[in-house]
């Protein structure tokens, strides 16, 4: 099934203890959109500047991704983000957040996407967020994600968008931050009662938490010996892991925690180098290879 993914598209300077880059490619629905495509056919919605490289623009294309949504904006600048990590990679400290042609986005579904089943928001301006699902028709899973700054600027737009997705994926701080408690299936329960039906909390180097109504289920992440950048470890994740049930088009449990192993292996793998450079690289071998390890990993039978 297609997955259709809107999303911000970035160039970010990004400092971890491993080192920096400069205005490197990234933003939500780059990472997601990269890792989803090698699970379904993909679609793009997000919105650049004329300073958008046209290399950049290429790798979506070659992966096959349909671009048809990736508005440019003449004059404009793409959104650029500035983030820094200490040895604790779970915690990115945001220091600019330069928005340009972000924040006048106004995304328009082209009319051959509005019948797209399969949704993921990836992280964005609530109401840029809800104005795409206002266009796709009766989509069949809608999941979104949503970060700190959002959840500061925009919560009154965020209420307003919870009761109409399935599956909200969002870190650890972020649910905190959210719900206002602490303890995280507290938390977790809390926000559900606002309209989720299933909330996915990303824990960086612990893993992922799983909560319903009525259950919880939890993976570790794969532990890795070399971790450069965690940028958008969690847009990749989430790419992964709807890019796997769009793919298998079933939510039954067990292809739901198959899909947040294999969002996790993904995840693993962007991490180990800047910007989208792993996911460039990477091949279906390797990612079969990790997602047998993973099962190794956990096994206690
Ligand atoms: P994460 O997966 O959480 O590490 O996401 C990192 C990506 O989020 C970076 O590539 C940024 O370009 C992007 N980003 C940062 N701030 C925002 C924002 N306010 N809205 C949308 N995307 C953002």
């Amino acid at each position: 099934m297609k997955l259709l993914i809107i999303g911000s598209m970035a160039y970010d300077t990004v400092k971890t203890p491993f080192g920096e880059r400069e205005r490197v490619l990234g933003g939500s629905a780059s990472y997601s959109s990269l890792a989803a495509a090698f699970f379904a056919p993909v679609a793009l919605m997000a919105v650049v500047g004329e300073d958008f490289a046209a290399e950049d623009r290429e790798l979506f294309r070659e992966r096959g991704i349909d671009c048809s949504g990736l508005l440019t904006v003449p004059g404009g600048k793409t959104f650029h983000w500035q983030g820094e990590y200490g040895y604790d990679l779970n915690e990115a400290k945001t220091l600019r957040t330069d928005l340009n042609v972000l924040g006048t986005f106004d995304p328009e579904v082209p009319d051959a996407l509005r019948d797209t089943p399969y949704l993921f928001l990836a992280n964005l301006d609530p109401k840029a967020q809800m104005k795409v699902l206002d266009q796709v028709r009766l989509p069949r899973v809608v999941a979104a994600d949503t970060m700190n700054y959002w959840i500061e600027h925009r919560r009154e737009d965020l209420a307003e968008l919870l009761p109409r997705i399935h599956i909200l994926i969002i870190n650890e701080a972020e649910t905190r931050q959210l719900s206002g408690e602490y303890n995280l299936v507290k938390a977790g329960l809390k926000i559900l009662e606002w309209g989720p039906k299933m909330l996915i909390v990303k824990r960086g180097e612990y893993g992922v938490l799983k909560i319903t109504r009525d259950s919880v289920f939890a993976t570790p992440a794969y532990p890795l010996d070399s971790v450069f950048d965690p940028t958008g470890a969690g847009d990749t994740f989430a790419g992964g892991f709807a890019g796997y049930l769009a793919q298998a088009d079933d939510l039954s449990e067990s292809t739901v925690r198959q899909a947040i192993v294999m969002g996790s292996v993904m995840a693993s793998f962007n991490v180990e180098a800047f910007s989208l450079d792993r996911l460039k690289t990477l091949t279906k071998e390797e990612i079969g290879g990790r997602f047998r390890a993973f099962r190794e990993l956990t096994d206690f039978s």
